[in-house]
């Protein structure tokens, strides 16, 4: 069964503090692993492909991958956008749009630096160049511990924030921290979305619910092998120890 790959980045820039490591790739770094990804024969989609695949099993190419960009960092204009146009790779950009023109406030500010948030004029400006855009909610909240009608708010006001700016549907959403329960899936679902993403990881397949997609989680420092090994195994964990561990698991498996 074919199966595809949801990569998720955040910031596309040199991470200013310890924690930004995880969450920051400098630019050069995430054009060394769109580079290893074409050269490996992976071939980028869009999330409308992938929409597509889910509702009108519209086949995707082999060894297919998505790249997503959780928040809405304004550094996704101006260190990744140019990037990804020059090798002509779709991206979709999860936007919590009561930030959008602000910062990063809802971040813990003593282990994160403070950051720009993208503008409407940037936004329209991708918009009109093959990047796709998504809600990550109004205020970038816990999901799971609201309440249905508050979950709602965020989840209908966003979309149609999105909407009215861009002028076109907004049919894609991302759990901010990955936080979902059954019913949040559900007023994901409800509020009119075509496809989620998680911070589950894995592959994703014609079985999985595209409302709870997987998605692999690159860290800003991320070698090329590392990423490698992380698409081949479907895991955020892949280190080096870990093939090794998966080939004896197999063996195990067989010989029991
Ligand atoms: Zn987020």
């Amino acid at each position: 069964m074919h199966s595809f790959v949801i990569l998720m980045y955040h910031m596309i820039s040199e991470p200013k503090t310890a924690a930004e490591v995880k969450y920051a790739c400098s630019q050069k770094r995430f054009e060394q692993h769109l580079q290893m990804l074409l050269c490996a024969g992976f071939k980028p989609v869009s999330i409308k492909a992938i929409e597509e695949y889910f509702s009108t099993q519209t086949p995707l190419p082999d060894q297919a991958f998505l790249i997503t960009l959780d928040d809405g960092f304004e550094d996704n204009y101006s260190n990744a956008f140019p990037i990804l146009q020059r090798y002509q790779i779709p991206a979709v950009i999860y936007l919590a749009t009561g930030l959008v023109g602000k910062s990063n406030q809802w971040m813990c500010a003593s282990t994160f630096s403070e950051r720009k948030m993208l503008s409407w004029t940037q936004i329209k400006d991708m918009a009109n160049h093959d990047i796709d855009f998504g809600s990550h909610t109004i205020s970038h909240p816990k999901l799971t511990e609201l309440d249905d009608n508050s979950v709602s708010k965020e989840l209908v006001e966003s979309k149609k924030i999105i909407e009215d700016q861009l002028s076109m549907e907004c049919k894609h959403f991302a759990y901010p921290y990955g936080l979902l329960t059954e019913k949040t899936r559900d007023l994901v679902q409800y509020a009119g979305f075509k496809t989620a993403c998680s911070t589950r990881s894995g592959f994703n397949n014609v079985e999985r619910d595209p409302l709870v997609l997987h998605r692999i989680e690159v860290y800003g420092d991320d070698s090329n092998w590392k990423l490698k090994q992380k698409i081949r195994f479907g895991m955020n964990d892949a280190s080096i120890f870990f093939p090794l561990k998966y080939y004896s698991s197999r063996l195990l498996a067989r010989i029991g």
